[in-house]
């Protein structure tokens, strides 16, 4: 029968020219045990290969190197080119120029398993691709007729291999339904988050990690009119979708919440047909921006998040508090469901929902919401703040400029720095960020001083201001100020002028960059002293915490010495000069005690089931990713036997450090007075003590 069926299979691989199902494609049928992300990436790849009119784009690869992508399927019968569609769809929601009278379609993205430990998604991802690949289903080819669907199997497939080898490894042969039994025990630290522990349905405004940072320009280049985020909740939680809790950000359209009902009732068919539980309006809101629902909402579309019963405590089945039995299978089901009826309610409503888009941005140029029209932030800040500030709004498509007409115009705004309304003078170097444009939401919500939320329960954090973020002096102003129209940004680069052979080199201390620097340099075996005190030479201030890189001293390095610091002040952009002499004008001179040589410190960090594996993450991160410093890694529980020679500064995150909790045998008072006979005695291990 086996056999059979292989031929079967393998004459349909042959001769036709539409895709397998999962079941055909892998060998078993979907929820019987769990996908890799390398079968999954297989899987999409043979759609994409027998399906003409599925299209497989990599957009980028995550910290592990496993592969991101997005399949985009339109009808088999469509003329256009996928690239003519998005670029219509731009054209036509005002967002692209030109003028366009081709076919409007609703562009429906569906984005699976951005917490890696919820991971039926990401098989459901596989089921809903054959629902649009497979030429023979009427309904879903209906629909593909006015929709563009855009799948994207795994956000954070780094977390999600974590969690399917630990149930691959220790899921007994026929799944164990006690909760209690170690297959529905994730270890540390879970495969919830990616690579560096963030938990990715954060990043999406901060585009702090890789994950993030490939998606969101593929995701600009789409703009979707629809983006649903697939989640999991506890598993006595049997299904939550649209319309979301309160408190809704402000900004929010009328019809944005509406749209949230109409779907959530179109789902609601589904559920109540096959009797399945499902809630609605609770927990969930939308308010943060940093998640795949409010991101996208701020970006003009119907931004959603469903969540299923499951998470690693599910993991093949496991038994509910109703005696009910949840299993993998009837999780990829409920996934699929509202997959597909997301996909038919883009269908009927398709009209409405594109009209709808367009008004969002043409509002926002012509008649932006909101108390304040302009966030000034002072050209006084410091260039490689400034610099950052002007990344992050590149990326983001949101736009800014200098004023049409400074003349030190005295203004009034909100002030910042002290949360107070004053005057100030707009200077010609200010960078102006009005708030009329086409993403006028998103600036709105992500500037604004103040968040004005209607419900103060909220799921996550209620501040975020992009001055706040970014150190910036800055001021939100309630009048319109006009930006020059021929700005054009130029990449701040320094040109710099250095003497050959100075005597030394004098680096300013105001940014993450010099810390950059610094790192570089102390790699490369420099010699660097830091200034405890300010001091004054060529008439330019250097202010306590400069560096100061003296010749002397770095001998060792020959002729490499200039190179290696000077490269590296490129690299990053520092404010690098040189001087003939050690002698300053005011303060102490170079080679006083109050220079102090900069030991390259030798750091570790404390990990382990411990510490809070997302504190660990970040840490992690800020080494690794964001200054290149090296750190290493220590296993908290190992406290007795860390290398201590060998290391200077131990980082210890947030955590519990049972390991650092010594017991001592009780006096006989006290076990007479309380029958105890150990004590905890919080103590710093001994070796830890005499480091
Ligand atoms: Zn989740």
């Amino acid at each position: 029968m086996k056999r059979l069926i292989c031929l079967i299979n393998l004459s349909r691989f042959l001769f036709a020219s539409f895709p397998l199902s999962p079941q055909e494609f892998l060998g078993y049928k979907l929820g019987e045990k769990f996908t890799y992300h390398h079968q999954v990436i297989d899987y999409f790849e043979q759609v994409a290969n027998t399906a003409d009119h599925v299209q497989l784009l990599h957009y980028g690869d995550t910290y592990e190197e496993r592969p991101l992508i997005i399949a985009v399927v339109t009808h088999p019968e469509n003329t256009q080119t996928l690239e003519q569609i998005r670029n219509d769809h731009l054209i036509n929601s005002g967002l692209a120029p030109g003028n366009t009278s081709s076919k409007k379609f609703a562009i429906v993205w569906l984005s699976y398993s951005v917490h890696g430990n919820e991971s039926s998604s990401t098989e459901a991802a596989m089921k809903t691709l054959f629902a649009f690949s497979n030429t023979s289903n009427k309904t879903t080819m209906e629909w593909l007729k006015r929709t563009v669907v855009i799948i994207d199997p795994c956000i954070n497939p780094d977390g999600r291999d974590r969690y399917v080898q630990f149930y691959t490894m220790t899921g007994n042969r026929e799944p164990n339904v006690s909760l209690h039994t170690r297959e529905h025990q994730e270890p540390w630290p879970g495969g919830r988050t990616n690579h560096y522990y963030f938990d990715l349905n954060r990043d999406w405004i901060w585009q702090t990690q890789i994950e993030t940072i490939h998606r969101i320009p593929i995701y600009k280049a789409w703009m979707p009119h629809i983006h649903v985020d697939y989640h999991e909740q506890y598993i006595n939680e049997p299904y939550y979708f649209a319309p979301a809790a309160e408190p809704f950000h402000e900004r929010i359209t009328p019809w944005q919440r509406e749209f949230q009902t109409i779907i959530g009732k179109n789902h609601t068919r589904y559920f109540d047909e096959k009797n399945w539980l499902y809630f609605t309006k609770e927990v969930f809101d939308l308010l943060y921006p940093g998640y795949g629902d409010t991101y996208p909402i701020y970006n003009g579309a119907m931004g959603m998040t469903y969540e299923k019963a499951g998470g690693a405590l599910g993991g093949l089945a496991v038994r509910t508090s109703d005696g009910d039995t949840l299993t993998l299978r009837s999780r990829i089901d409920h996934h699929y469901v509202t997959g597909l009826s997301t996909v038919e309610s883009a269908y009927k409503h398709r009209d409405r929902i594109i009209k709808e888009f367009k008004d969002f941005f043409s509002t926002g140029e012509n008649n932006p919401a909101g108390r304040y029209k302009a966030y000034v932030m002072q050209g006084s800040n410091m260039d490689a703040k400034l610099n950052d500030l002007l990344d992050w709004l590149d990326f983001n498509g949101i736009e800014y400029g200098l004023p049409e007409d400074p003349r030190s115009r005295s203004l009034r705004g909100l002030s910042y720095r002290t949360g107070k309304n004053e005057s100030f003078k707009l200077d010609g170097e200010d960078i102006i960020i009005s708030t009329a444009q086409k993403r006028s939401v998103l600036t709105n919500v992500l500037f604004e001083p103040n968040t004005i939320y209607t419900d103060s329960l909220t799921y996550d954090v209620t501040a975020w201001s992009i001055p706040y973020v970014y150190g910036l002096d800055a001021y939100a102003v309630e009048t319109p100020i006009k930006i020059k129209s021929d700005f054009v940004r130029k990449k701040i680069e320094k040109k710099y002028v250095w003497d050959t052979r100075p005597y030394a080199y004098l680096n300013k201390w105001e940014s993450i960059h010099d810390l950059k620097f610094l790192s570089d340099i102390l790699k490369k075996k420099v010699v660097v002293r830091v200034a405890e005190e300010s001091f004054k030479i060529k008439k330019i201030f250097y202010d306590r915490g400069s560096l100061v890189i003296t010749r002397r001293g770095n001998e060792h390095l020959g002729k490499k010495f200039d190179e290696i610091v000077k490269r590296a002040a490129k690299k990053y952009n520092t404010d690098l000069a040189t001087v003939g002499t050690g002698l300053v004008t005011k303060g102490k001179d170079f080679g006083s005690g109050k220079m102090r040589v900069v030991k390259a410190p030798r750091i570790a960090v404390l990990s382990g089931d411990q510490v809070s594996s997302r504190n660990f993450g970040e840490i992690w991160h800020f080494f690794e990713q964001q200054i290149e410093y090296p750190i290493s890694v220590l296993d908290a529980s190992k406290v007795s036997s860390f290398p201590y020679k060998e290391i200077d500064v131990i980082i210890m995150p947030e955590g519990n450090y049972r390991s650092f909790v010594t017991e001592i045998s009780a006096s006989e008072q006290i076990k007479k007075q309380t029958s105890a006979t150990k004590l905890i005695k919080n103590q710093i291990p001994g070796k830890l003590l005499d480091w």
